[in-house]
């Protein structure tokens, strides 16, 4: 297992699930072992004492109750595939049989950002703490990118009575993952907390003083005083290191695999946020979801596959799910958004059903604080529901007010 995350961890626990006795290596570039991300933007940058993650499983857990020999704080730099070896960080080659990837995504970095303290992009236990630490001392805050996770940290922020000013460089954010009368009710979400929200602006640079950020200098020419910036614009799949290899790739650095989640290379498989995966419920479209249950379902059905003898491979059967928390709302989205068009049921806000269409179906569905029926419409998706009768049930469940309405405490 290359990738010490979500995906590697099911992957393990599936494969001794099985009651398989084979060797098992995990091999993570990170100093611990796998810990949940989720909670970096929401619990871990509240006020309050708690100061560092909690892995899933200790290292001991992992080599005693799963048998598996476990290399941290070490790269996989690049692989043989006719040989079946890895080349490490620390001049190691590592022999293997099968060998699943799981190295996820990288958070996608502004120039000059690295050179400026006070300038985070938020994906690791470590780029949390700094920003924990900077929200700890009362920072003036500037979020770039309002996506989920930079939404979130303007939550926790606003939470602390910080100031928090969020730029993007869309007219409406968001348009691309869930649609532009979405992006709208989130902008909306964020204006209705007192969160100042300017769009269609980007970084021009970062100002600073003894290499410490005192500002973000903008492309309008005007500069946000800031003590801390996090860049949440998007992540790129962490797959450098498999640029030389036959290991077939996508355009943005994605492994292509199949949905029994193989590579194009024999004996490789991947999972998680780096792997570009054909969904049938949605008419064989490839999609790479960077979501929680993604990677964990996947991982789990990849590390199953990559010991499996003779016999067919296990294919994804899950579709893309996930949730966010702002400002004491769940936004909660199952399916796809890809060429669809949205449909509102709903006050057009809090309490409200998106729907998605495709022809006359639905693929998709968005809530805001209905925790009752995301996992309703979730099931009418995977059995491929006609649209008629999704919007009839939506219609019904706002106008009664039925479902579990699920605003979070603010
Ligand atoms: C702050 C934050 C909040 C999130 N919130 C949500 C949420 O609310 N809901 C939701 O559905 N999803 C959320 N996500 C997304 C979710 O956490 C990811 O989709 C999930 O972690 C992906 O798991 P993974 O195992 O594919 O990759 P990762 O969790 O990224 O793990 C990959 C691991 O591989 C390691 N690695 C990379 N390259 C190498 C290499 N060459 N050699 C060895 N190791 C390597 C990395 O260091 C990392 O430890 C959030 C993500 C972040 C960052």
């Amino acid at each position: 297992m290359v990738g010490g995350g979500l995906a590697g961890l099911r992957a393990i626990e599936a494969v001794r699930g099985t009651g398989w006795r084979g060797s098992l290596t995990l091999v993570g570039a990170e100093d611990h072992p796998p810990y949940d991300r989720p909670p970096l933007s929401k619990s871990f940058l509240a006020e309050g004492p708690l100061d560092q993650v909690t892995p899933f499983r200790s290292t001991v857990q992992l080599r005693e109750e799963l048998g598996t020999d476990v290399i941290l704080g070490t790269r996989v730099e690049g692989v043989d595939t006719d040989r079946r070896s890895l080349q490490l960080s620390d001049g190691r080659r590592l022999a293997y049989d099968s060998l699943l990837v799981a190295t996820g995504s990288n958070a996608r970095k502004l120039d000059g950002q690295d050179s400026v303290s006070g300038v985070v992009g938020l994906r690791t236990d470590r780029d949390a703490a700094e920003v924990r630490r900077h929200l700890d001392q009362g920072a003036r805050v500037v979020i770039v990118g309002a996506g989920f996770v930079g939404s979130e940290v303007a939550s926790a922020a606003l939470q602390r009575g910080l100031h928090v000013t969020i730029i993007d460089s869309e007219p409406v954010p968001l348009t691309r993952s869930v649609g532009r009368q979405v992006g709208e009710m989130c902008v909306d979400l964020h204006r209705a907390a007192g969160v100042e929200l300017r769009t269609e602006v980007g970084v021009a640079s970062f100002a600073s003083r003894g290499g410490r950020l005192t500002g973000v200098v903008l492309t309008d020419g005007s500069e946000l005083p800031a003590d801390l910036a996090v860049v949440g614009i998007g992540a790129t799949p962490a797959t450098h290191w498999l640029t030389n290899s036959d290991v077939a790739l996508e355009a943005d650095g994605g492994i292509v695999c199949g949905d029994d989640l193989a590579t194009s290379v024999p004996g490789i498989w991947a999972a998680g946020d780096v792997a570009h995966v054909p969904y049938e419920v949605f008419g064989g479209d490839l999609l790479r979801v960077e979501h929680w249950t993604n990677a964990a379902e996947q991982g789990a059905i990849a590390g199953r596959n990559a010991i499996r003898g003779e016999g067919d491979p296990e294919k994804i059967s899950g579709i893309p799910y996930f949730w966010s928390n702002w400002y004491g709302h769940r936004l909660q989205f199952v399916g796809t958004s890809l060429r669809t068009e949205e449909v509102v049921i709903g006050p057009g806000g809090p309490g409200s059903v998106v729907l998605y269409r495709r022809g006359d179906r639905i693929v998709g569905a968005l809530t805001i604080d209905r925790g009752g029926d995301i996992m309703k419409l979730r099931r009418r998706i995977v059995a491929r529901g006609s649209w008629d009768e999704a919007v009839e049930f939506a219609t019904a469940r706002v106008e009664d007010g039925s479902g579990t309405k699920q605003t979070l405490p603010a």
